[in-house]
């Protein structure tokens, strides 16, 4: 039995984004105060006030591309088998999955104290819907939300991972997740999985349009094919006026173009509010992350699925991604690195339904407590999680899980 999370009233002597110590006032959850730090006063003996002994403070995580479904986390250790491409995973996917009672509330939870430990607190999630499953995926994960207390904040996509038209009967499906409460449909590789983009494309906006839902397509298809789906994409974004709703998920094509037409495409997307986010997958051309940025196309940042049957990778841990992504970025400069943490915080705020994640006043007291100098110290270094601060609850402490 774990004990239940300790409540914060006020979390003592933190350095928010590296500044100069606060004590972080809480109540109902959210941060109502950000007061300086006297080292001269002693703590109230009071209950939920907490000493966070001068280490840096930086937001909860977010993790703006996730799995939570589909993991083998906590469980003996599965081989890689199956064709490495994305038609053979998901086949590979398709024959194991039950062996390993994926979806299932023990998977989806060992998944999500995992990102707890590491001080993940809200996440977007990718949920299998299938043909198979239909929306059963969507109720475990519903379920294992609710068994850690709503510590972790999630927004679900509603995701055909076995593809939309060549599987007659899913996009009513996702139309029927959409009407049951999930924040966004999904869509994958429109060309390569359905070979008919314009087909998919419409079918998702038609639901996004009628439910008014968000847009979220895994597209793996790199160079002018890739390109094509994006700007079939930004058109139908523009025509049904669902700007800031609609995301890229992976989107290799952007990083693959020649200078000029890689331009021409990241301001489009920008113009249409169109969202990216990556996986900093090695070995993939890396996403222009400034110049999507810079374009008004925000980035965000995800571990995709962990340990699953897609591949043995992943662990969870956001922020050591967060240092992958500035590598591969070739981030070097202080602020560069704080870019690379924000991006992995504080400006996911939209891809989690988020108005403010940050550590201001009226903001969720989502808070990730590191010994480290300074923020660029933390993301080089991705130090351990000393405290793990959600929704005004502690849910994490020195790697240890509370809920
Ligand atoms: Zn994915």
């Amino acid at each position: 039995m774990t004990p239940s999370p300790e409540t914060v009233t006020v979390l003592r002597n933190v350095r928010p984004w590296g500044g100069d110590a606060v004590d972080v006032h809480v109540a109902d959850g959210r941060i109502t105060a950000l007061a300086p730090h006297d080292p001269a006063v002693p703590a109230p003996p009071a209950d939920g006030v907490v000493d966070g002994r001068g280490l840096l403070a930086i937001p909860g995580l977010v993790n703006a591309h996730a799995h939570v479904d589909k993991s083998w986390w906590g469980k003996p250790w599965v081989s890689y088998g199956g064709e490495a491409t994305t038609q053979g995973r998901i086949a590979h996917e398709r024959a194991h999955r039950d062996e390993l009672g994926i979806p299932g509330i023990d998977v989806t939870l060992a998944v999500l104290r995992e990102f707890l430990r590491h001080g993940t607190t809200a996440i977007r999630t990718h949920v299998d819907v299938d043909l198979g499953l239909g929306l059963r995926g969507i109720e475990v994960v519903r379920d294992a939300l609710e068994a850690v207390g709503g510590a972790v904040h999630a927004e679900i996509v509603a995701f055909p991972q076995d593809g939309v038209l060549r599987r007659p009967g899913v996009l009513a499906l996702l139309d029927e997740a959409a009407a049951a409460g999930a924040e966004h449909v999904g869509g994958l590789d429109p060309a390569s999985i359905d070979r008919d983009p314009v087909g998919q494309l419409d079918g998702l906006f038609a639901i996004a349009e009628r439910r008014g839902v968000g847009v979220d397509v895994h597209l793996h298809d790199g160079g002018p094919l890739g390109a094509f789906q994006i700007e079939l994409m930004i058109e139908r974004t523009l025509r049904a006026g669902l700007q800031g709703m609609v995301n890229v998920a992976h989107g290799f094509a952007v990083g693959e173009l020649p200078a000029s037409r890689q331009a021409d495409l990241v301001a489009a997307m920008g113009e249409a509010g169109i969202t990216m986010t990556t996986v900093a997958p090695i070995g993939a051309a890396p996403l222009p992350v400034h110049a999507l940025r810079e374009a008004g196309v925000a980035v965000g940042l995800g571990t995709d699925g962990i340990r699953d049957l897609w591949s043995p990778y992943g662990t969870g841990d956001l922020l050591a991604l967060t240092t992958q992504l500035a590598r591969l970025s070739r981030f070097r400069h202080d602020d560069e690195l704080v870019t690379a943490a924000r991006i992995a915080s504080s400006d996911a705020a939209p891809f989690v339904g988020r108005g403010v994640h940050d550590l201001v006043v009226g903001a969720p007291a989502d808070v990730v407590l590191v010994d480290a100098e300074n923020v660029p110290d933390a993301v080089v270094r991705a130090p351990g999680r000393a405290l793990v601060v959600a929704g005004g609850r502690v849910v994490a402490r020195d790697g240890d899980v509370l809920v």
